[in-house]
């Protein structure tokens, strides 16, 4: 029953505002079959050398099918998974499919294909799943660098010892950290050197008006020259078209992702297009 301050906020739901909160709780309920029922995917979205087009890597994006609902968009099952935990399972597992699909991919091409995996401030503080990956993928029999995990800014400011222990952990085991959506957060630059960081990847906010807007492409470049002198390496999210690709080409972007190149593709499909290449 609803206690104190717990009154007052039910008093104010609307009828819309109560129907999204119960589609949540069913969502959070759904979640909870949908790993085991197979209504998880794992997609791939090809990373490309912005300037030869070659797929330099992949990134690791989750997909829901929902029976009743259909596709439902990370961002509205991501929030919920981290509410109820869920999140810690679902983890593990896109991290494992992730490095099967690297094993995989790496053997037809004849040399290591690294697969970045986003991985949410709530997954570094689970507690009791503190899962091995650098054990996972020695045992796999691939380098740690097969992996590279995509995290946000804010994770790296308000860092709990805990977190950078599981962060060293990650890099100690040769797993690349990549910032993700960098620029929209407070982008300390310390951090970047303490924390050993190996890839900025640019917020596709300023790679929409990179090729129209002069104060965002003034951006794109210094993030990448600042990112350069520190030995980083950039990839711009969101490429959309050839102007935004060519502008990035001339601010020295290495890497870029986005529907210019292709979306994210099912397992088969992007393997189809990595080996047509
Ligand atoms: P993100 O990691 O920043 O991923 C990039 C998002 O941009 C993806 O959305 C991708 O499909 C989309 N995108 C790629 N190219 C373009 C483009 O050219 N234009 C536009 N408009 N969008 C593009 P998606 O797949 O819906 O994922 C959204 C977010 O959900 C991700 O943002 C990530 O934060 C989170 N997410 C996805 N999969 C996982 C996962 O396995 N674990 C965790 N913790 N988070 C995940
Ligand atoms: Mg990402
Ligand atoms: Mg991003
Ligand atoms: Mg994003």
């Amino acid at each position: 029953a609803a206690k104190n301050g717990g009154r007052n906020r039910f008093s104010y739901f609307t009828p819309a505002m109560q129907a999204q909160a119960q589609t949540r709780l069913r969502l959070i309920a759904d979640l909870r079959g949908a790993l085991a029922g197979e209504e998880l995917q794992v997609w791939y979205q090809p990373v490309v050398d912005l300037r030869s087009g070659r797929i330099a890597k992949a990134e690791a994006l989750l997909r829901w099918f929902h029976p009743q609902m259909g596709l439902v968009e990370p961002q509205r099952f991501i929030p919920c998974a981290e509410e109820s935990g869920l999140i810690n399972d679902i983890g593990e597992w896109v991290f494992r499919q992730a490095a099967q699909h690297s094993r995989r991919w790496g053997e037809r091409l004849g040399q290591p294909f690294q697969i970045s995996v986003n991985k949410s401030p709530v997954q570094f503080l689970g507690r009791g799943r503190d899962s091995d990956w650098g054990g996972h993928l020695k045992d796999l029999g691939l380098a740690g660098s097969s992996i590279s995990v995509e995290i946000t800014e804010g994770l790296l400011l308000d860092a709990s010892p805990i977190i950078i222990d599981r962060l060293m952990q990650l890099r100690g085991a040769g797993i690349e950290v990549a910032i993700d959506d960098f620029g929209t957060g407070y982008s300390s630059m310390a951090y970047l050197r303490k924390f050993q960081i190996d890839y900025l990847k640019i917020d596709r906010s300023f790679v929409q008006q990179v090729a129209t807007d002069s104060g965002d492409r003034a951006i794109v470049r210094s993030i990448i020259a600042m990112a350069h002198e520190l030995g980083l390496r950039v990839v711009a999210e969101g490429v959309e078209n050839d102007e935004q690709r060519h502008a990035l080409v001339e601010a020295g972007c290495d890497y870029g992702q986005g529907y210019l190149i292709s979306g994210a593709l099912p397992p088969e499909a992007f393997e189809q297009m990595l080996l047509a290449r």
